[in-house]
């Protein structure tokens, strides 16, 4: 059964999912930030989040959480907690143009002269924020508009960008280089989760299969989310934490591992829902 045919999986002992971020939540569980790869860290709470990299052409940040202070002060000082210097932060790569995940980067850039790159899609999005959506247009200037298909090298860490539209427009995912105790392997990160009400669920679908082929193609062992709620992300980095010598990084899931994960997204676009 391919990822595209997949519909139904008969659940037995596994508990039902409960995917949906709670964004009302005014005071999440936060995550003490975690190097959870030797290059590749989380910061965050339960509801959302970002990832550094560490990149011999400084720090680079996968998307930087909610334009709010308590999210700036989970980023920056998370940052200081990790023995990194927010005044290294050389790049933020912004999957898409909704707060929880571009909301410091007009903060980033001011103060640390930080790169910012997006697609052109959901940059003009985010500066004409529809009045729907609880953000505030975006004040920040793109320095690079994200292609489909590059490799964003920073030294010999190349970030592989996929475009991905469905969850907004101009949707980015990303493909991650990591190494476990230099063990290399490829995280992914699937820009846009959600169904929206203005997603169209069959441009989603399309952009999922194109992922998965993209994935496979790269050997894709483990995935990576800004929403921990999807991949049970806290109780890992929990494990993270606190692993012992000898056993396997809880991110690393082989590929049959990150395809089984994948399913989800197909599962939100099945036919019928
Ligand atoms: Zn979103």
């Amino acid at each position: 059964m391919s990822n595209a045919d997949y519909s139904a999986v008969h659940k037995t002992w596994r508990k039902p999912r409960t995917c949906k971020p709670d964004f009302q939540n005014p005071d999440p569980v936060v995550c003490p930030p975690t190097w959870f790869f030797d290059n590749l860290a989380f910061i965050g709470d339960e509801v959302v989040g970002c990832f550094l990299i560490r990149t011999e052409e400084g720090l680079v940040l996968l998307d930087c959480m909610n334009p709010d202070e308590r999210c700036r002060r989970l980023v920056e000082d998370g940052i200081s907690q990790l023995g990194e210097s927010a005044a290294n932060l050389r790049a933020i790569l912004i999957s898409h143009g909704h707060g929880d995940h571009f909301g410091n980067a007009e903060y980033f850039q001011k103060r640390y002269g930080t790169e910012i790159y997006i697609s052109e899609i959901d940059y003009e999005f985010a500066r004409n924020m529809p009045s729907s959506l609880p953000w505030e247009p975006v004040r920040f200037q793109a320095d690079e508009f994200l292609q489909d298909g590059e490799a964003i090298a920073f030294g010999t860490t190349k970030i592989h960008a996929v475009f991905t539209p469905g969850h907004t427009k101009g949707c980015f995912s990303f493909i991650v280089p990591v190494t476990d105790e230099g063990r290399p392997h490829r995280m992914a990160l699937w820009g846009g989760s959600g169904i929206m009400p203005d997603t169209d669920k069959e441009e989603y679908r399309q952009s999922l299969i194109k992922f998965t082929e993209v994935c496979r193609n790269m050997h894709v062992d483990g995935e990576i989310s800004t929403h921990p709620c999807l991949d049970m992300g806290l109780a890992r980095y929990e494990l993270a934490r606190n692993i012992t010598d000898g056993m396997p990084n809880p991110f690393v899931l082989g590929e049959e591992g990150y395809h089984y994960y994948e399913r989800q997204f197909y599962d939100y676009v099945a036919p019928g829902k």
